[in-house]
């Protein structure tokens, strides 16, 4: 059983959660059980049952070292007790008693995280509308137990994709679907382009109906539009992101945005000579910008007050970068040959390039500018917006490493891509290690706080307390993500 001090200390943490999320929660609720519909979904169809490790009532954990998302300094020899698929006891070793008949697993030489919370996780790629079945794998696999898919390509299919995992007919990460992009005159054509505000407001309820509650802006949208959709999406408690270029970051935030993506190179602001409206103007900011000016520190005081939250995606800028671009090594398995072939074509064009360090430059700056938001303040999340040889999950677990490299600890950088992407889906009962929480965790093969690339080691996904074996997802997907 658990220890008293240890269970009353569950129904606090229970109760502070619900006063500070319950009321305007998107989805989910941290009260400590699984939804009924939850619950119901732990029982997985028999299709499923090779992936399973583990799949027990009730479980302990011992010898954990633990980085729980909050940014908490991480915790050693720590016994986690996990019953129905939820956190019950997490302390010392000598606090909790071990109750009888649970599994095991003894956690020595490894770490855990919580469930990656991925924030701009498409199920589809350039050339691609729809590579949703593969990326699900693909992202579960690498420790990605939740995304926001930030713009569909084929919202149908996300929708349907997010429904048979929900019910337990496929593998993945719980997905948070999204509508079409919509973006504005000039925009592609595959997107939403308004006609009139009846057109945007009859297309974004038909959206709103099929249950979708994130809307992404693209780079063309008019700033009138932006404010109809901005109205719009809050009135039918639906959310409304942005890759910008057409509006700045600060008009955005100032019709009332709530989240702006790519940080950075997608920051209109500061572009010479730009028309309002219009995406257009000189990039010469990207080289030339002090991160420290007043002016960039105005620009994030605003959109911190405004409680606008950024995603930071630098694995997908580093595959542009010539003395960055490679792709891992289980990317180069897992891609058709079509995209492999594509990636060896890009390779050869950087290499005869691969003395150009202006993108790598740049990269260091929007690194800069994103460590500043945070430390600021600002709510910092993280996604892998998969391209090129950046693949769902594999971007996910690089986008790690990069935000280490850009000075991050190892706690923040994980609450980064974990807790901090909860808090900007209003999702209490996810992102964290935490007593009453879901049990989304990954355990990872060896130090974390040692090692970055470490959070490659994945050695087992759990999802709802429910344990998948990665091994077995990548070796059944090589050689099948990029074909359709
Ligand atoms: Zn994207």
């Amino acid at each position: 059983m658990v220890t008293p001090k240890l269970f009353y200390g569950y129904i606090l943490i229970a109760v502070v959660n619900c006063f500070v999320n319950c009321n305007n929660t998107l989805e989910g609720n941290a009260n400590g059980t699984l939804s009924k519909q939850e619950d119901q979904n732990r029982s997985l169809s028999d299709s499923l049952q090779p992936y399973i490790k583990y799949q027990k009532d009730l479980m302990v954990l011992t010898n954990a070292t633990i980085v729980d998302g909050t940014g908490k300094s991480i915790k050693q020899n720590q016994t986690v007790i996990i019953e129905n698929g939820i956190f019950k006891a997490i302390g010392n070793a000598t606090d909790i008693e071990i109750p009888e008949k649970a599994t095991t697993i003894n956690l020595k030489g490894k770490t855990i995280i919580p469930g990656i919370v991925g924030m701009h996780n498409h199920l589809h790629i350039p050339g691609f509308p729809f590579v949703g079945d593969v990326a699900a794998k693909l992202y579960l696999a690498s420790g990605v137990t939740t995304i926001q898919t930030c713009g569909a390509a084929s919202p149908d299919k996300e929708i349907a994709l997010s429904k048979a995992i929900e019910q337990g007919k496929q593998i993945g990460p719980d997905i948070i679907p999204s509508a079409p992009f919509i973006t504005g005159k000039g925009g592609n054509p595959n997107m939403i382009i308004p006609r009139n505000i009846v057109h945007l407001k009859d297309t974004m309820g038909y959206w709103i109906n099929s249950g979708v509650k994130w809307f992404k802006v693209y780079r063309n949208t008019n700033p009138d539009d932006l404010k109809v959709i901005i109205e719009e999406a809050h009135k039918n408690n639906c959310k409304v992101r942005g890759h910008l270029c057409s509006v700045t970051f600060e008009e955005a935030t100032k019709s009332g945005i709530d989240g702006i993506e790519h940080g950075l190179n997608s920051t209109s602001d500061f572009r010479t000579d730009k028309t309002y409206g219009i995406c257009n103007g000189g990039r010469e900011y990207m080289d030339e910008l002090i991160i420290e000016s007043p002016a960039v520190k105005s620009l994030q005081r605003l959109m911190i007050d405004s409680k606008v939250f950024l995603t930071s995606t630098l694995s997908i800028y580093e595959a542009s970068i010539p003395n960055r671009a490679y792709a891992d090594e289980r990317a180069l398995k897992a891609m058709s040959p079509f995209l492999l072939n594509q990636y060896k074509e890009r390779r050869a064009s950087f290499d005869e390039n691969i003395k150009d360090i202006t993108r790598n430059n740049r990269l260091k700056r929007m690194m800069q500018f994103e460590y500043q938001y945070y430390k600021m303040g600002g709510l910092l999340c993280a996604g892998v917006d998969a391209g090129r040889h950046v693949l769902p999950g594999f971007g996910d677990q690089r986008n790690y490493e990069l935000l280490i490299e850009a000075g991050f600890s190892v706690e923040e950088a994980i609450k980064i891509m974990t807790g901090n992407g909860a808090k900007a889906l209003e999702r209490s009962d996810i992102g964290t290690i935490e007593v009453g929480k879901r049990a989304d965790f990954v355990i990872l093969n060896g130090n974390l706080a040692e090692d970055a690339s470490v959070i490659k080691n994945v050695e087992t996904v759990f999802k709802k307390g429910i344990g998948y074996d990665p091994n077995l997802i990548l070796k059944e997907i090589e050689g099948q993500f990029g074909i359709e």
